[in-house]
């Protein structure tokens, strides 16, 4: 392929990808975002595997086909509540990547590069796999903490920010050393930073409580982006830096956005060690007010207005569907129903509306907590399926709350709650809940999908009854 081609080729792959972030930023246009994502990549691929540069057909095969075919199978094969640790493990992978391609072109220099190209090429190696061997021993601890392998608590070390910044400055002097020596004899300071960077992957993450570790999986992401951008000066390939900035800037956009959504600074989550106080909140006084499903069916059936607010017990139960039937069955019969997202619901951002989009629940009643935190105060009905932390009033309500200053969906200012989940417990950051003892709150007790779906048979039942009944009175006129 002429090198015209191939620039032609990468220009349309860029596109296609920005037209992907652009598609992905909005469940109605996320399946376009996805297609165009494809699309890139398969022009990517296919141009770099035809260019000048590639000859060795055989071993890009033997790498590329398994590859596809693992991929094919673990994206099948997941589970929509495992999505997270997937995702934290494929940012490892883009980090691991990096670092091989740092070694290879360390070890295999392009034999034009002399002067301060070379230069130029020794620290793209260096940074390359300093941020590859970050990203990929950091993912792996997200991607422990999400899967329960590693304790999602905060592991806070006795002078950590010491040990951290000792690290870095080791770091910093491996670089140096790295620098003034000649030829491969550079390989020793290599090895060691790279053990360095693993470590302070590690104590970097294992600092972060398991409430975080959306921000973490995010900014992760973000670093495995600068490590390909990284990759891709190395291999002098500007659709590499391009794609990397592009993964890099947008997670980094991502994780800003989720720290605002929890009312936390980017300093305060990536040191602070949040989620490890032995302090769960304000002992909680009073009752939870156990209900039924018949009752639950009551109130719905009178309620003008329902808000649902879904959490990560909900993907878990796999309640979506019913969910969605019964919004149909209470909009048949004239209700008004609208479901508030909390930015952080569930285990990935955006995990709620991917749920419901598959759920074929309409995109316009699926509102943001911004969009619906004020209409609560004049909603008859709140069903609160399998949330716990993100309608956690200790948030607004004790300033000494670990969960202090995080916005939550405001759903006790609601006329009624009901809660579905199968206990007391506490959610995934381990804070008390008083939403649960409070006077216009009740907790509709046991597994969300089961409860669901009796709701929705009752429902259904309940409506056909109607339905016959005004037949019947119609024809009696
Ligand atoms: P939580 O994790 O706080 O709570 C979920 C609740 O669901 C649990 O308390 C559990 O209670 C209940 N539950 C579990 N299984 C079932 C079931 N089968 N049927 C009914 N209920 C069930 O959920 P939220 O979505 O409110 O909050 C998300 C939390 O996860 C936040 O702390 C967030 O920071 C964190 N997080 C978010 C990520 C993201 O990007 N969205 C990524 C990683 C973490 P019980 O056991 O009593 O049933």
């Amino acid at each position: 392929m002429s090198h015209n081609l191939l620039t032609v080729a990468y220009i349309a792959a860029s596109i296609l990808f920005i037209l992907s972030l652009g598609g992905l930023s909005n469940p109605e246009t996320a399946r376009r975002g996805n297609l165009y994502g494809i699309a890139g990549m398969v022009v990517a691929l296919g141009a770099t595997a035809f260019s000048r540069e590639v000859s060795g057909y055989g071993v890009l095969l033997a790498s590329m086909v398994p590859a596809i075919w693992i991929g094919g199978l673990i994206a099948t094969r997941a589970a929509m509540t495992s999505m997270p640790q997937l995702v934290g493990l494929l940012n490892g992978f883009g980090g691991l990547a990096a670092v091989l391609v740092g070694y290879a072109s360390y070890l295999n220099p392009d034999a034009s590069l002399v002067g301060i190209d070379f230069t130029i090429h020794k620290v793209e190696a260096f940074i390359g796999v300093f941020i590859g061997s970050v990203t990929f021993i950091g993912s792996l601890i997200a991607c422990g903490k999400l899967q329960g392998w590693v304790s999602s608590k905060a592991v806070l070390l006795p002078g950590r920010h010491l040990l951290n910044i000792g690290l870095l400055g080791a770091v910093i002097g491996l670089g140096y050393y790295y620098m003034t020596v000649g030829e491969t004899a550079g390989l020793l300071p290599l090895g060691i930073m790279t053990a360095i960077a693993a470590i302070l992957g590690s104590t970097l993450v294992l600092a972060i409580g398991g409430a975080d570790m959306p921000v973490v999986i995010s900014i992760l992401n973000s670093y495995s982006g600068w490590g390909a951008a990284a990759a891709g000066f190395m291999l002098n390939n500007d659709l590499l830096i391009v794609t990397g900035a592009l993964v890099g800037s947008s997670g980094l956009i991502l994780s800003y956005i989720m720290c605002q959504a929890m009312n936390r600074s980017f300093a305060n989550v990536l040191l602070g060690g949040f989620g490890n106080t032995a302090y769960v909140g304000k002992a909680v006084e009073g009752e939870a007010t156990p209900t039924a499903v018949d009752e639950t069916v009551e109130l719905l059936e009178t309620a003008d207005s329902v808000v649902i607010v879904p959490g990560y017990g909900m993907a878990v139960a796999q309640a979506q569907h019913a969910v969605a039937d019964i919004t149909k069955t209470l909009r048949d019969r004239g209700a008004q129903v609208r479901f508030g997202i909390h930015p952080v619901a569930g285990r990935l951002p955006g995990h709620m509306n991917v749920l419901l989009a598959e759920a074929n629940v309409p995109y316009d009643i699926v509102l943001e907590m911004d969009e619906i935190n004020d209409d609560l105060s004049s909603t008859d009905v709140v069903l609160v399926i399998g949330a716990n932390d993100t309608v956690n009033p200790s948030a607004l309500e004790d300033p000494d709350s670990p969960m202090a200053g995080m916005p939550v969906l405001e759903v006790w200012q609601a006329r009624h709650v009901v809660v579905l989940k199968r206990s007391l417990s506490a959610g995934y950051a381990g804070v008390a809940n008083p939403l649960f003892y409070k006077p216009n709150v009740s907790m509709l007790f046991g597994d969300a999908r089961s409860n669901v779906s009796a709701i929705l048979s009752q429902l259904t039942q309940t409506a056909e009854t109607n339905a016959a009944q005004t037949a019947v009175l119609t024809g009696a006129k």
